[in-house]
């Protein structure tokens, strides 16, 4: 029989740069139809930017919740092309910090990622702060260094009941879209050693309150064995989170 989860599950689902706003509403319309467990657990959706509106009046008057998959840090001005925090207040209620793509493709930095962090959290928004090791830092030894630094930059200057409400996503980059997924004991290991860190920078409380998802490639064929652990507090989800079916497993089995 599989533990309790300890804390509230949340699994996001992380849309990429898929689907038009028509197919978007499409795909929100089938998920809200798949009738998903909410009281168990938290769901949120993050098409494109642009898909956002007409996928909110499809979700509104259902416990779905929205997210955005990047934003800048700064309030307003020159920058040509994004999006920032106080713009999206109002709109959705979480925003992917730090996904993979965005440091492998965009240059984002730990401290990009802490600067954004620090952003959406002063504008009552939920970061959902993505870290993750490459395939060669785990073939060297090095997994615990890399994630563990990671998540200290990433949330350096917040206060302890700010992290308590955030959401880390452990991310293995090997894992992102490639079909090979962590072990539930790769994940557990890891995000274990993102919770003692977080303990020794923020307290035990903080620790104890943040939620620490797992991602990559999660499916409706090992999301069962990734929830078998009660440490695992959700998961961020990409491919799998276009197909309604598969999406609508994973919330289930995370609920369970
Ligand atoms: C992601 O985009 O965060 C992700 C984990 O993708 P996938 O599930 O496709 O590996």
């Amino acid at each position: 029989m599989t533990a309790p989860a300890l804390r509230r599950r949340i699994v996001a689902g992380n849309w990429k740069m898929n689907t038009t706003p028509d197919s978007g509403a499409q795909l929100a319309r089938e998920i809200v139809a798949a009738g998903l467990p909410y009281a168990d657990v938290d769901v949120v959706l993050c098409p494109p930017v642009i898909g956002i509106a007409a996928v909110a009046g499809v979700v509104a008057g259902t416990p779905i919740r929205l997210g955005v998959q990047n934003t800048h840090w700064e309030d307003a001005g020159a920058f040509t092309g994004e999006v920032s925090p106080p713009m999206l207040q109002g709109v959705v209620g979480y925003v992917i910090v730090g996904h993979s793509e965005r440091r492998a493709m965009f240059g984002e930095t730990d401290e990009i990622v802490r600067r954004k962090v620090a952003a959406v959290v002063a504008h009552d928004l939920t970061p959902i702060m993505c870290l993750g090791e490459s395939l060669a830092q785990r073939d060297a030894g090095d997994t615990e260094a890399v994630i563990t630094a990671q998540a200290a930059a990433g949330l350096a200057g917040l206060t302890d009941a700010q992290v308590a409400r955030l959401i880390v996503a452990y991310e293995p980059i090997w894992a992102i879209g490639t079909g090979r997924n962590a072990t539930t004991q790769q994940a557990v290991e890891a995000v274990s050693w993102i919770r003692e860190r977080i303990q020794d920078e923020f307290g035990e409380a903080a620790a104890g309150a943040v939620r620490i998802q797992y991602g990559g490639s999660v499916s409706s064929q090992n999301c069962d064995d990734l929830f078998a652990s009660p440490e695992i507090d959700g998961a961020l989800v990409g491919g799998a989170s276009l197909d309604t079916a598969q999406f609508a497993v994973i919330v289930q089995a995370a609920a369970t």
